[in-house]
């Protein structure tokens, strides 16, 4: 199972300071059947692993990361990057520059959801984006289709242009063109019929209608659960028209969303819209970071990579790292340190809450919120130490222990309990060699 072989990607550790061709190789065979469960096309994947192969090499494994963790984050990013994270903002806006009314066609296979897209469409452009909005169905093959479309624009308090069975699909575009224009209309989107397979005459027919009105917007609309087929029929549309966009639906399915890659693969157009839901109201601006994770499964534990990335003190964990390696001694110092970039990464319980399941399971055992207040005392009781005594906690004797229990407001009882702790952790620590975070949180339970 694909969530199972990220997370044994995760978690290998072996205390390697940076990725190396031998320790990625094993690991990258894991992302790789991840991401052909998860049902992207094989050469999307093959992109996507020559990328990360080539960003991973040297790079470094921060303080508290492992190699698996530290590979991980950049698969999410590269694999992000790769749907369309780096297109930057406004690459899922629709492009209305142009001489109203700005016209979207829709493009896609029956059933793949073109004409409650309209709907949804409609609705938001009407609310969000104040637009005055037509819509018109080119779908002469189905009267049921005209009806449908009729329904969801009325439910979307949008205007509709009424055609017949008996119409020809180009006849129905200028129709409606004209009768915007005359209306005042901004938008005018236009819903096409679709077939169960790709045909040459679908592709005619929908090609004719692009020729004739010029639309500043195409959008090829695909069904996510789809997986692999999804290929085949986007080179198809892309070859036939001009594509401008994507929109993904059926995200509320359980698919992973792997078409996502594929299509963005083979057309290289962005993904503008999400449809997550048979409702009007469910269409998302597309998110290629969300979509990343979903793909790779892993629950938000790539979340909790980032966070571990963002909350570290990078160079003060390297230097940390460093000196568990050589065998340095771990000193109060840097159990300070390390105290200090916990509550960085948020509340243990908060982090806790990003693991995936099975994770969360082991952890259960823990009371996180105890954890937490523990750690704060901890913290007090170390601030009030001299910097000579948390160099060389032996030293602490009955009378500095008064001292550093008046300045810390707890009971002596409470700073024997936190050198005890002290000691376990540093005989951990020598253990550790590269330390770890989740070692340590693990260690903090007991
Ligand atoms: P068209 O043939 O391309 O026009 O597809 P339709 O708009 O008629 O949609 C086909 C079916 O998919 C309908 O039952 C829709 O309710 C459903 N559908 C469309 N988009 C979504 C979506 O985002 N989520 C879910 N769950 N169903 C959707
Ligand atoms: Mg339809």
């Amino acid at each position: 199972n694909l969530t199972q072989r990220l997370a044994k990607v995760v978690k290998t550790m072996r205390g390697e300071a940076r990725l190396t061709e031998s320790n990625t190789a094993e690991m990258l065979r894991e992302v790789r059947m991840a991401l052909l469960e998860a049902d992207v096309a094989l050469p999307a994947v093959r992109e996507l692993i020559a990328r990360v192969k080539e960003k991973a090499m040297g790079e470094d494994v921060i303080g508290s990361l492992t190699p698996g963790q530290a590979l991980v984050g950049v698969v999410q990013k590269e694999l992000a990057s790769l749907i369309g994270a780096d297109l930057g903002e406004g690459a899922s806006e629709l492009n209305f520059a142009t001489q109203p009314p700005a016209i979207i066609l829709m493009a896609g296979l029956q059933g793949a959801g073109k004409t409650t897209t309209v709907g949804k469409l409609a609705l938001y452009l009407r609310e969000k984006k104040k637009k005055k909005v037509l819509t018109v169905s080119a779908d002469v093959y189905r009267p049921a289709a005209i009806g449908q479309l009729e329904t969801v624009t009325a439910q979307a308090g949008a205007d509709f242009f009424p055609t017949t069975i008996n119409d020809k699909p180009v006849d129905i575009a200028l129709a409606a063109l004209d009768w915007a224009k005359k209306h005042h209309h901004e938008v005018l989107i236009i819903d096409t019929a679709g077939r169960l397979g790709i045909d040459e005459a679908m592709m005619q027919e929908i090609a004719a209608v692009h020729a004739a009105v010029k639309p500043i917007e195409t959008l090829f609309v695909v069904d996510a659960m789809l997986g692999q087929d999804a290929v085949n029929t986007a080179k198809a549309f892309n070859d036939a028209l001009p594509l401008t966009g994507v929109v993904l639906t059926k995200l509320d399915g359980d698919s992973r969303g792997g078409a996502a890659l594929s299509v963005r693969h083979v057309t290289g157009k962005p993904i503008k819209f999400a449809g997550v839901s048979e409702k009007l109201d469910g269409l998302e601006a597309f998110d290629a970071t969300r979509m990343a994770n979903r793909i790779l499964g892993m629950g938000d534990i790539l979340a909790l990579v980032e966070s571990a990335q963002k909350g570290m003190d990078v160079e003060a964990a390297k230097g940390l790292a460093e000196k568990i390696k050589v065998g340095g001694k771990f000193d109060m110092n840097d159990f300070k340190m390390q105290l200090g970039q916990m509550k960085n990464m948020g509340s243990l319980s908060s982090l806790m809450d990003k693991l995936p399941a099975q994770f969360q399971q082991a952890a259960s055992g823990a009371n996180m919120d105890n954890a937490e207040k523990q750690m704060r005392r901890m913290e007090g009781i170390i601030n009030s130490m001299t910097p000579l005594e948390r160099a060389k906690p032996d030293l602490i004797k009955a009378s500095r222990k008064r001292r550093i229990a008046t300045g810390a407001g707890v009971q002596i009882q409470e700073v024997n309990r936190m050198l005890a702790q002290f000691d376990q952790m540093q005989s951990m620590m020598k253990k550790l060699k590269g330390g770890g975070m989740m070692k340590m949180m693990r260690g903090l339970k007991g």
